[in-house]
């Protein structure tokens, strides 16, 4: 709002300031000066005009009186009368001269009063004066009023009486006359103009003063302020809209005070909301970046990170001139804890292994996940004399157990070393070497390997497998062996596994541990295992027309159970194999049976009401949940090779070997021992109460005719032993 105490930008304003009362006070005079002045004037002009007029008379008469009185001594030649008469004339006020010419203008009278001002200073010009000359140059002058009048008797012109009247006394008389009057129009004035400017101040400027004065003060601020009204006129008028104007802009002010208050403060609460929004905004702008570059889960260095510091490594060991480290590492039967006590405590295990791997390194190694299971890090400065340290000290972290709900969990690694520069000199290089070598730690179970050009040529075969596997079905390649499983009571051969190979056309006999996992990574899973279990089905058809009474047992993935495609296309086949579902055991992994799936428990369900056995294979390396496990429709539990191989040498296995036939036995679940390698397992697994047992003590997996010849071999024996 401009204020309203401001004076008016006007250059003019300073330099003419001038009060309205003076302006007044002048306005006033100015209008008595011209009233007065105008009024002095037309009465000047008046006197003067009815003094003029007593002047013509005053010569009229006297010029009358000459003229009447004069024909007699003219006709008589009386010129001393005449003289008389224009003497006498002549000294009366105001005439200056008179003359009596003769009607051919010559001078019948001499006399001219020299005391006369006019004709004294006529006769002092230079020059020799006749009485008409003195006349002519008396005349010349404005001031003087030249009056004829005829001598006239009985219509005869007997000449004319010529007088000069002076209006000089008189128009003297009238400017003093003015003068006066002038002088006390002007006292006349001042005196007026006061009165009207007292009168003026009290009733207007007043008024008008106090009303900037109360202007001022709101000008001020003072909006409490009221002006005291005067007289009921516009002045007053304009006072109480004054007064009312200033209620009305207090009001308003403090409407607006009010307003501007209310408006600071929401000022201050959208300053605050804005800086807590931009503080949001920066700390979500941090966390996005944190996101982008860090795993969700564990917070550790995601795979865009781990590649940003790969690279930055790589340029810093080059300016060192110094090598350094990548390990990249997953966790052993990390899948079947997921698998069985779920992903919330999968997720868990993750974290504390992020935590764990963090605090035995130094802050300047990098611990990132790389996805899944699987782990990377980066050892600035390091090469392989102390990465194997580290790796070392690495796997010994995983030595003590993790404790997750309540469970301790016995987790293992593999890791893959791979050092700048000499196995890569680039990202992806060192990366996928250090993947060859985690692969060759993982499979020779070693705990950690640094990476060997040779190993590297086995992980090229690896791919080279995955795509051979798809005709592999097609072509014949896969074979069953079968390795059979006897009842440790009566040493009778109850069944035989059904254990696939593939017969591989260049490369020869290939392990199911090196094709399975391949597998079930391209979805070959499903065909492989209707394959089998054709197969099998095939298999046990002839045996019973050989009058061998032996049940099979097929190993399933969990990828089989887990897809219900694959579900329905099982159930048709044992549908149509149904004479020999009750002797056919589908082995499934301890994790495969514990996964959290209504899917799977359906499934096993449905088994089991076709009669058809469940074993839960490799028992004893996962998380069963014992609970669960009573819940399960499942027929038996295989306990897992390395506890029946370790439990000789190793106290833990022994018991786990024992804990697991009791626990089973409690349950009402048969019990079955595979990997037993000697005669001493089996006699401590006969004590033990177990039931079946597999292993190579007993026999490898055989061929179809091998097989034939061994369950054969041994009948013959028992039959012969009988006897
Ligand atoms: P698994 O089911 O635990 O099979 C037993 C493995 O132990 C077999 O290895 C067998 O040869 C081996 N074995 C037998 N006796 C002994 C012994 O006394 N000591 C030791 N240390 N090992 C013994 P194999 O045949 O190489 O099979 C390896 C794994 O491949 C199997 O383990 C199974 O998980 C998988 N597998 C094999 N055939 C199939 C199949 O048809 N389908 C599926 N899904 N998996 C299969
Ligand atoms: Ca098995
Ligand atoms: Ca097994």
């Amino acid at each position: 709002m401009k204020n309203i105490s401001a004076k008016p930008d006007s250059p003019f304003y300073h330099k003419w300031k001038i009060s309205l009362g003076a302006k007044f006070a002048a306005l006033v005079a100015f209008i008595l000066v011209i009233t007065m002045g105008t009024v002095a004037t037309y009465n000047y002009r008046i006197e003067n005009s009815l003094s003029l007029e007593s002047l013509y008379s005053k010569g009229r008469i006297l010029g009358k009186f000459i003229a009447s009185v004069s024909p007699q001594p003219i006709l008589s030649y009386d010129f001393s009368t005449l003289n008389d008469y224009v003497k006498k004339a002549s000294h009366k006020e105001d005439i200056i001269y008179a003359v009596i010419l003769s009607p051919d203008n010559d001078n019948l009278t001499s006399y001219l009063n020299h005391d006369n001002g006019y004709i004294h200073s006529a006769i002092e010009k230079p020059g020799q004066y006749t009485i008409s000359d003195i006349v002519n140059l008396v005349n010349q002058d404005k001031s003087v009023i030249r009056m004829t009048f005829p001598i006239i008797l009985e219509d005869q012109n007997l000449g004319m009486v010529e007088i000069g009247i002076s209006r000089e006394r008189i128009d003297s008389l009238s400017r003093k006359q003015l003068l006066k009057l002038l002088f006390w129009n002007v006292i006349i004035i001042i005196f007026l103009d006061i009165c009207i400017y007292i009168i003026f101040r009290r009733s207007t400027l007043q008024p008008i003063r106090e009303l900037i004065q109360g202007s001022d003060r709101v000008a001020r601020g003072d909006l409490e302020h009221k002006v005291a009204v005067g007289a009921s006129d516009e002045l007053g008028t304009l006072t109480i809209s004054f007064n009312e104007m200033i209620g009305k802009l207090n009001t308003s002010t403090r409407e607006k005070d009010q307003a501007l208050t209310e408006l600071q403060e929401l000022n201050k609460t959208l300053e605050f909301h804005v800086e807590k929004r931009t503080q949001e905004l920066k700390s979500a702008n941090k966390a996005l970046k944190h996101i982008a570059l860090h795993d969700e889960l564990t917070g550790l260095p995601n795979r865009s990170l781990i590649f940003d510091r790969l690279i930055q490594a790589i340029r810093m060991s080059i300016r060192r001139q110094e090598p350094f480290t990548i390990m990249m590492m997953d966790l052993d039967r990390f899948k079947d804890v997921n698998d069985t006590l779920g992903h919330d405590v999968g997720d868990e295990l993750l974290k504390d292994v992020g935590t764990r791997l963090k605090n035995s390194l130094r802050h300047i190694d990098t611990v990132g996940r790389l996805g899944g299971d699987e782990f990377a890090i980066i050892l600035p400065g390091v090469g392989e004399e102390y990465a194997i340290t580290v790796a070392n000290k690495l796997v010994h972290i995983f030595n003590e157990p993790f404790e997750q709900n309540g469970i301790s969990l016995s987790i293992g690694t593999s890791i893959g070393i791979a050092i700048f520069p000499q196995h890569g000199d680039d990202t992806l290089t060192l990366l996928k070497r250090a993947d060859v070598a985690m692969y060759v730690a993982k499979n020779d179970n070693c705990g950690y390997f640094v990476y060997d050009v040779a190993e590297d040529k086995h992980s090229t075969q690896r791919l080279a497998l995955m795509g051979d596997l798809r005709n592999a079905i097609q072509n014949d390649e896969l074979v069953l062996h079968y390795q059979p499983i006897i009842e440790l009571s009566s040493g009778n051969i109850i069944r035989a596994e059904a254990l696939v190979r593939w017969i591989h056309p260049v490369r020869g006999l290939i392990s199911p541990v090196d094709f399975i996992p391949l597998m079930e990574q391209t979805g070959f899973i499903n065909m492989l295992s209707q394959w089998v279990l054709n197969s099998a089905f095939r298999q046990q058809e002839l045996m019973s027309s050989s009058g061998y009474k032996i049940g099979l047992a097929v190993n399933l993935s969990i990828y089989n159970l887990k897809d219900p495609e694959f579900a329905e296309k099982l159930f048709e086949l044992l549908e149509s194999n149904k004479k020999h579902l009750g002797n056919l055991v589908l082995e499934v992994t301890e994790s495969a049976v514990m996964a959290d799936s209504d899917y799977v428990t359906n499934t096993i369900s449905r088994l089991k009401k076709m009669k058809v056995k469940i074993s839960i294979d490799d028992f004893g390396i996962g998380y069963s949940s014992l609970s669960r496990l009573k819940k399960l429709p499942v027929s038996e539990v295989k306990i897992d090779k390395s506890f029946v191989t370790g439990m000789l040498t190793n106290k833990d296995d022994a018991v786990i070997v024992k804990s697991t036939i009791d626990l089973a036995h409690n349950l009402g679940l048969k019990v079955v021992a595979e990997g037993v390698e000697n005669q001493e397992s089996m006699d401590i697994l006969i004590a033990l109460g177990c039931d079946m047992a597999q292993g190579i003590h007993i026999a490898a997996p055989l061929e179809i005719e091998q097989f034939f010849d061994f369950v054969t071999k041994i009948q013959s024996s028992k039959r012969k032993s009988q006897i």
